[in-house]
């Protein structure tokens, strides 16, 4: 059943609406409900597909076994559906990051309006996956992330969510006004999905998920078929800040990666990826591990600024270096 969760008026005279489907019923005697969220930003399309992806794998096994939903799934498939149809990572006309307005304001401007729809939208909720790709420059491998404060728990969702890597980091103030910290901090657990790249979509990340999903509605009840159906799945690799090795450019230029170099273990001193100058003819910076580790991040956008981040390598020692987030 397809449902409204705002309603906008456009200036000039035509309505928005945020929509959510919703699967199931939750009034059944202490039976649950998740929600799976995506598109807070606009220019990432992994969540979207995801959704697309369980919605349809529910339908088809309702239509065989109509009690195989013992509760409630809510997709809210494109939270900024404006910005997805004018190619824009923020909300179109105010410019502002979706995912840095919660909680929200009913009083107060279009984003936080919506932001503030949302959240009220998700209260009641048993768990929430809310589903970003990266941005456009970098391609990251399918992880969860999760402040500290909530790894207890988290973490026994994350390791049944079928992605490669969790990343357990510090708080950081930054993240206060997320979609993913108003929860958490209302105790629905909520957990932040990063897969892909942005204005681009990464299938097979989105099939990954689809796994790591199932598993979870099993795990809450919600969804009611025998554990040997359910697909299997991997066990991320958990790691912490200190564990995360950053790469960032040390001068402006093309940034070239080694070829197949993501998403695969590398040795000491292996190549990652090169800086070259055009004009000159001239490696400005050759990109090698320091020790051996998991390309976890690569970036795609090959022109870089001095400072720009390269890639990310999970890296078992004691030392922490800063870098750009995107969550
Ligand atoms: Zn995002």
């Amino acid at each position: 059943m397809e449902q409204k969760i705002i309603t906008i008026r456009m200036p000039a005279y035509d309505q928005f609406s945020i929509r959510k489907e919703v699967l199931g019923n939750q009034k059944k005697d202490g039976s649950k409900r998740a929600a799976i969220v995506a598109g807070i930003h606009g220019d990432e399309f992994e969540g979207l597909y995801t959704c697309y992806l369980l919605n349809g794998y529910l339908k088809n096994l309702l239509k065989k076994n109509p009690e195989a939903l013992q509760g409630q799934v809510d997709f809210y498939p494109s939270i900024n559906s404006l910005g997805l149809g004018s190619l824009n990572r923020a909300w179109p006309f105010f410019n502002v990051d979706l995912n840095r307005q919660f909680p929200g304001n009913r009083d107060g401007h279009v984003p936080l309006q919506a932001a503030y729809a949302l959240l009220e939208d998700l209260k009641g909720a048993d768990f929430v996956v809310d589903i970003h790709a990266s941005n456009r420059f970098l391609l990251e491998m399918p992880q969860i992330r999760m402040q500290d404060t909530y790894a207890s728990t988290l973490l026994p969702l994350a390791q049944n969510s079928n992605v490669d890597i969790v990343w357990v980091h510090g708080s950081s103030t930054i993240l206060e006004t997320t979609l993913a910290t108003n929860l958490n901090e209302m105790a629905i657990p909520t957990l932040v999905v990063e897969m892909g790249i942005g204005q681009r979509l990464t299938i097979g990340y989105s099939e990954q998920l689809l796994k790591g999903l199932l598993r979870l509605l099993h795990r809450f009840g919600i969804l009611d078929i025998p554990a040997e159906e359910l697909p299997t799945i991997n066990e991320p690799r958990i790691m912490q800040d200190n564990e995360v090795w950053y790469f960032n450019a040390k001068a402006s230029g093309l940034f070239v990666p080694e070829p197949a170099i993501f998403g695969r273990y590398v040795r000491e001193k292996e190549r990652i990826g090169r800086i070259v100058d055009p004009l000159s003819g001239k490696d400005l910076q050759v990109i090698e591990a320091p020790v051996e580790g998991l390309v976890f991040t690569l970036r795609q956008h090959p022109v870089v600024y001095e400072g720009s981040l390269l890639a990310r390598l999970t890296y078992p020692t004691k030392t922490t270096t800063g870098g750009e987030e995107d969550a």
